[in-house]
């Protein structure tokens, strides 16, 4: 069966109708961060998952991925590296674009935060279709890291962002809708 846990982190996301559009369900994590004890176990259950893969990069996704990505790195004894919108950074970027329902986005990663033969995770806190993470694993296996997985808290299935990764693997904790 399933972890016990996991019901409990379902139920601890909040779903907001329309919002930010209409016909938009908006998986709201913020009351998943007020339940210390549901909070905690979404971070053990990636913990658990993660420890023993030899990973020493976790990519979080801005901007919600900056808040399960840090704890997970500390735990595994991995760096984590920011993934964040265009002209966030101040050093030197290597950037990636990616296509919106209107128009494109740009996600960009210091230079030099990552080499290359490194293994990454890359985590965010929801994957709809798929675009977003694609474009973050591009930017990495660009400068010749591994991406062993993408992680998420929640997955919106039938947006079929999973087919979108290929054969990349992908884990999450639950399903929305
Ligand atoms: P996508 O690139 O289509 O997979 O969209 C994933 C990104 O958009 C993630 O960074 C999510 O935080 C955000 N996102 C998309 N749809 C939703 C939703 N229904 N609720 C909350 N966040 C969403």
């Amino acid at each position: 069966g399933q972890d016990p846990r996991i019901q409990k982190i379902s139920s601890a996301i909040r779903v907001i109708p329309d919002f930010p559009k209409p016909g938009i369900m908006f998986q709201d994590i913020t009351t998943l961060l007020l339940d210390t004890k549901a909070f905690r176990d979404t971070i053990d259950l990636f913990v658990e998952r993660y420890k023993d893969k030899d990973i020493s990069v976790v990519a979080g996704i801005e901007a919600r991925g900056f808040i399960f990505g840090p704890p997970i790195a500390l735990a595994i004894g991995a760096k984590f590296v920011p993934m964040r919108k265009p002209n966030k950074l101040p050093g030197e970027v290597i950037s990636e674009e990616y296509s919106l329902e209107y128009g494109t986005d740009k996600m960009e990663m210091h230079v030099g935060a990552v080499e290359a033969g490194e293994r990454a995770l890359i985590i965010d806190d929801l994957i709809a279709t798929g675009g977003t993470l694609c474009a973050a694993i591009r930017l990495l296996e660009r400068v010749g890291v591994h991406v062993v997985e993408c992680a998420c808290v929640i997955e919106l299935p039938e947006l079929k962002g999973r087919e979108r990764l290929g054969d990349k693997p992908l884990f999450v904790l639950v399903n929305g809708a």
